[in-house]
């Protein structure tokens, strides 16, 4: 499934509301339809006509991953953040964040001294995962 047709993206864009599945802004024009499992594709390298080589990207190394049903409706920087990475794993790397501001950032630290900024210590939970909360809860 390489590409999704008209009506299976509107399906997808759909799936929250019209809300990007991971922090539930809602979804600009340019919303991207994110593989929730990457299909990671392979990296060739291609000889150009001119000599040159540059990488080229090549088949998925997940093909069972490009289904209709591992499709998220994502906004683009949650999309390009998530990259290729598993759900856990970028839930993780999202949390790091904090520690990265406190190490590297001097003015994140300053602003956090005079109190514009409190650091909350709470778990990264996707839109996708809150939403499933409510619905259980009303259940
Ligand atoms: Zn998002």
């Amino acid at each position: 499934m390489s590409r999704l047709t008209k009506a299976q993206r509107e399906q997808v864009r759909q799936m929250f509301g019209g809300r990007c599945a991971y922090c539930g802004e809602p979804l600009p024009d340019r919303w991207h339809a994110d593989h929730r499992e990457a299909v990671v594709r392979a990296l060739l390298t291609k000889q150009s006509e001119d000599g040159r080589y540059k990488l080229v990207s090549g088949p998925s190394l997940y093909p069972e991953r490009d289904v209709l049903e591992n499709f998220m409706p994502s906004c683009p920087p949650c999309n390009i953040s998530k990259h290729s990475m598993s759900l856990e794993v970028w839930r993780k790397w999202l949390a790091g964040h904090v520690n990265s501001l406190n190490a590297y950032h001097p003015i994140y630290r300053l602003a956090k001294k005079y109190g514009l900024i409190q650091e909350t210590c709470a778990q990264v939970t996707f839109y996708f995962e809150r939403v499933a909360q409510v619905v259980e809860s009303a259940v």
